[in-house]
């Protein structure tokens, strides 16, 4: 399959990442490194601090110590801008698309923002999820779920990202939706760095390369595909 991946995947790394929501700390020295082009999964229950890892990551909010560094160098004082700029691209749990503005619209407002709108980086994303095209003149917010989050993944790979965070990609999907996700991301498997935030664990581990549990901001287990068992992922996740 091809992706409309243009640069190099980026090299993430993590070291000693603490925060704090007023007094409440929320990750306790997480530690994580993704390959160039690899998939980690990072997994764990409700209110484990995955979403708030992924905001982080993209810089919109503070960490209280750490570091993450992008190809080795710290992003620590970057803005979330500066981190897109850098080939970051995330797709939030809520999809945040602009619902007012129609699939070709929202696609094209993203690739102009990194400067791609005189590229094929559109047609590329959009061609990955076939759905999109019959849909391409209605507003996001007509969309199903399952058409908004095809949208929400296409419209980051339309910026071009060296890394992609997703964020429960599969929360609330109808099963035919999940499989075309799942083939996409595998598709992007040495293309493009991926680290893929989940509860849905048999979907993870088919296209996690390792994964990382989180369990009250702590990272709990960890290890390659081989290395971790299925049952001892799940007795981290079961509620
Ligand atoms: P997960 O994504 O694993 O479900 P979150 O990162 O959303 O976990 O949340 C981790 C913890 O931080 C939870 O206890 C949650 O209630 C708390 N939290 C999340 N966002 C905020 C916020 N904006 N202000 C205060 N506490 C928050």
């Amino acid at each position: 399959m091809s992706t409309p991946s243009a640069q190099a995947p980026m090299r993430l790394d993590v070291e000693g990442l603490d925060q704090h929501y007023g007094s409440a700390q929320v990750l306790r020295g997480v530690a994580l490194s993704i390959e160039p082009g690899a998939c980690l999964a990072v997994l764990g229950r409700n209110g484990a601090g995955k979403t708030t890892l992924l905001r982080c990551l993209s810089g919109l909010i503070p960490a209280s110590s750490g570091r993450i560094a992008f190809d080795g160098a710290e992003v620590g004082p970057l803005s979330s801008d500066r981190r897109a700029r850098a080939g970051l691209a995330t797709v939030p749990q809520g999809r945040e698309i602009f619902s007012d503005l129609t699939v070709a619209e929202n696609l094209r407002v993203a690739a102009r923002a990194h400067g791609l709108e005189r590229t094929d980086a559109i047609d590329e994303a959009a061609a990955l999820f076939p759905a999109l095209r019959d849909l391409w003149h209605r507003p996001g917010g007509n969309l199903s779920g399952g058409q908004q989050q095809q949208l929400a993944i296409a419209r980051a790979l339309a910026t071009r990202p060296r890394l992609l965070l997703l964020d429960e990609p599969t929360e609330g999907i109808q099963p035919s939706i999940v499989s075309a996700i799942e083939a996409v991301i595998a598709g992007l498997k040495g293309r493009i760095t991926v680290l893929l935030v989940e509860q849905y664990l048999d979907f993870a581990i088919r296209l996690a390369d390792s994964c990382v549990v989180l369990s009250r901001g702590q990272v709990v287990e960890r290890g390659t595909r081989g290395e971790i068992s299925h049952a001892d992922l799940s007795r981290h996740i079961a509620v």
